[in-house]
């Protein structure tokens, strides 16, 4: 077969997860859902796929995720659906037609893939998962402070230095304001501008701020700023944000050229970014979008949101730190042995994570146990059953004992030893 071909390799831009990259995953969304949970909010899931109007209408034709990187499709019915390419919008959705508008506020978080069909690279790919929280009835500035302390909590558990970078893109009135502005400033370098950003100038010249062109970027840097332009309730507003992270001694930067590249942002936006591998990359980006309910169908529901990339949290996160659930092993040495060992690895998983291998000779057996990083090997041969104890072999160093350590321990205080020996000390 040719490697055009070759359908035992992933599909570009997507990957499959093992090891220590697996155990990384499962150690960061165990981390963030009981952070999530600590802030109050409970779990939703949603489909996958949507139909494609959906994602158009809130996230915004004109943004890059919808006008260039949705994976769409027609199905067997006719009908244009999408595989997500981000969460809100289907949590949006999911709020009204399950009636939820009515039960303000909603907290909730979720976790899963979502698909862009961007260029892949180091921290970008194609299927990418995300860890998001969303806020649905709640329009006061605490909440705002409510949910960057929550990435700032979650980054700070898994141990990620960040720097957070916060904007206000204000309210309607402020942002039409400051629209007028970037027209009239755009148009004066409009030959210099991106084929893009060039049509942004009539359609959208927000959009222009988030432009990854360089020629773009260098006429961003002198464009007027967002906060000459916010209106006194939209500058008291984050005033007041900023304030509430000055009291968690949140520390922050100002960006005004953030914007965030999804269209239904108002008032505070911000990202949490880390140096993966000499680049920084945004690892959480959120904020209000006090809009999005009504242009989705619904009534006027203020909200707030993030998502963290947890692709990128991988990256930045030390999985060498990871301390594996210690593990105990059952090793029978005969086949008439085998019901007893049977019998206490159902009976020890009760307590602890139990490997129990059953193929091979004691010598193949116990060299699988080792491969699996198991602690202790307790093997049960006849002498142990006809006297009711099991020979415990440790496998590893630890505190208390050493790797090759050999204890008879009774069948009645088994548990009690295996707590205070494997499960004692750093270990746990
Ligand atoms: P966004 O939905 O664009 O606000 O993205 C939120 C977070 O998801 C970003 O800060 C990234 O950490 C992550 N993210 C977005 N796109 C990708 C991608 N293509 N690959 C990996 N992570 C991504």
């Amino acid at each position: 077969m040719s490697k055009a071909n070759d359908d035992t390799r992933p599909v570009r831009g997507m990957r499959d997860l093992l090891g220590q990259d697996s155990a990384g995953f499962d150690t960061v969304v165990d981390t963030l859902r009981k952070v999530a949970q600590s802030h109050g909010y409970s779990h939703i899931e949603t489909p996958i796929l949507e139909f494609s109007s959906l994602f158009a209408r809130s996230l915004g034709e004109d943004t890059d995720v919808v006008g260039k990187e949705m994976f769409s499709f027609i199905d067997r019915a006719g009908q244009s659906v999408s595989l997500r390419p981000e969460g809100t919008a289907s949590v949006v959705r999911a709020i009204i037609s399950n009636g939820l508008t009515q039960k303000l506020p909603q907290k909730l978080y979720y976790w899963g893939p979502m698909f862009r069909y961007d260029r892949p690279q180091k921290g970008r790919y194609r299927q990418f998962f995300q860890f998001g929280v969303e806020n649905l009835g709640e329009g006061a500035p605490l909440s705002d402070v409510d949910i960057v302390s929550l990435a700032y909590n979650g980054l700070t558990r898994l141990g990620i230095k960040s720097k957070l970078f916060i904007n206000s893109i204000g309210d309607q009135a402020s942002r039409s304001a400051y629209k007028a502005k970037l027209v009239e400033y755009f148009s004066k370098y409009e030959k210099d501008l991106s084929e893009d950003s060039r049509r942004r100038l009539t359609t959208n010249p927000l959009r222009i701020l988030d432009s990854k062109e360089a020629n773009d970027i260098r006429l961003v840097a002198t464009a007027p700023s967002i906060s000459d332009f916010l209106t006194v309730e939209a500058a008291a507003f984050f005033e007041r944000v900023l304030n509430g992270l000055g009291t968690l001694s949140i520390d922050f930067s100002i960006d005004r050229t953030l914007v965030r590249g999804l269209d239904y942002y108002d008032h505070t936006t911000f990202e949490f970014k880390a140096d993966i591998d000499g680049q920084s990359l945004a690892i959480v980006g959120g904020g209000r979008y006090n809009g999005l309910v009504e242009q989705m169908g619904g009534p006027h529901v203020p909200a707030v949101g993030l998502a963290f990339g947890i692709d990128r949290i991988m990256l930045a996160y030390d999985a060498s730190k990871l301390l594996a659930p210690p593990l105990i092993a059952v090793l029978f040495v005969a086949k008439g042995d085998e019901p007893m060992a049977l019998e206490l690895a159902q009976r020890l998983r009760k307590k602890f994570n139990v490997v129990f291998p059953v193929e091979g000779n004691l010598g193949k057996r116990m060299k699988q146990c080792n491969a699996a990083g198991a602690s202790c090997a307790l093997i049960l041969g006849e002498d142990e059953i006809a006297k009711n104890f099991v020979t415990c072999k440790f496998l590893k160093d630890g505190p208390g004992y050493t790797s090759g350590l050999e204890r008879a321990v009774s069948g009645d205080t088994l548990e009690e030893f295996l707590t205070q020996t494997c499960f004692s000390g750093p270990n746990t």
